[in-house]
């Protein structure tokens, strides 16, 4: 077990939603922040088959550039009717310059049927040295719309509306996402562990 309450946990991630909704939590347990992009480490290359994989290895990096504890989120949208898809791809199907709307558009003409279900995947990595890590997994269930609604939140929330709500993630407030959703989820069995 490892005290890192008042420890400085340096977040690993460039992606400024994930960065904003992760310190929102982590300020609840009362952590200091750091984030890798204020570093100017290279990305590692995202080589990973998995989620878990990717994150563990985002968060191992930081871990062993920095010596610093670091905690990593590789998270995206999962479509079971085709196939898992955009999945582990989900931030590279906005191309290099992280187009969501032209994601979106990629995403809505690969689906033939209306309001498919979706959900969501967060896999936090939590780094403390050499072989020192755990991973924790959130998911929320929904399912997709066209056209996208809202401008609250990042990525795909303005097609993801959760189970339970007629709302999609860019039309829910903040703090109501930051309570249900995947990365919530996660958070929350990272903070169990904590304890
Ligand atoms: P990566 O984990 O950095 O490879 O990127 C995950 C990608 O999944 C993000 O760039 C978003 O496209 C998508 N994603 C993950 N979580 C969310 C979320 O909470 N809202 C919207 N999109 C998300």
């Amino acid at each position: 077990m490892i005290n890192i309450k008042k420890k400085t946990i340096v977040i690993a991630s460039n992606n400024p939603g994930k960065i904003k909704e992760m310190s929102y939590y982590l300020k609840k347990i009362n952590s200091k922040i750091l984030v890798s992009k204020n570093f100017k480490l290279k990305e590692p290359e995202e080589n990973g088959k998995t989620f878990e994989q990717n994150a563990l290895i985002k968060a191992r990096y930081v871990n062993k550039r920095l010596g610093r504890i670091a905690l990593a989120d590789d998270s995206g949208l999962v479509v079971p009717s085709l196939q898992g898809k955009p999945g582990i791809y989900s931030a590279r199907l906005a191309g290099k310059n992280r187009n969501f709307s032209l994601a979106m558009k990629k995403l809505n003409s690969l689906l033939f049927r209306k309001k498919p279900n979706a959900y969501y995947i967060s896999v936090l990595a939590f780094s403390w040295g050499k072989k020192r890590e755990k991973t924790f997994t959130g998911k929320i269930f929904g399912n997709l719309t066209w056209p996208p609604r809202g401008c609250f939140g990042f990525g795909y929330d303005p097609i993801f509306v959760p189970n339970g709500y007629n709302k999609t993630f860019g039309e829910i407030k903040e703090s109501i996402k930051n309570k249900i959703s995947h990365r919530a989820i996660a958070f929350k069995k990272f903070v169990d562990f904590l304890n």
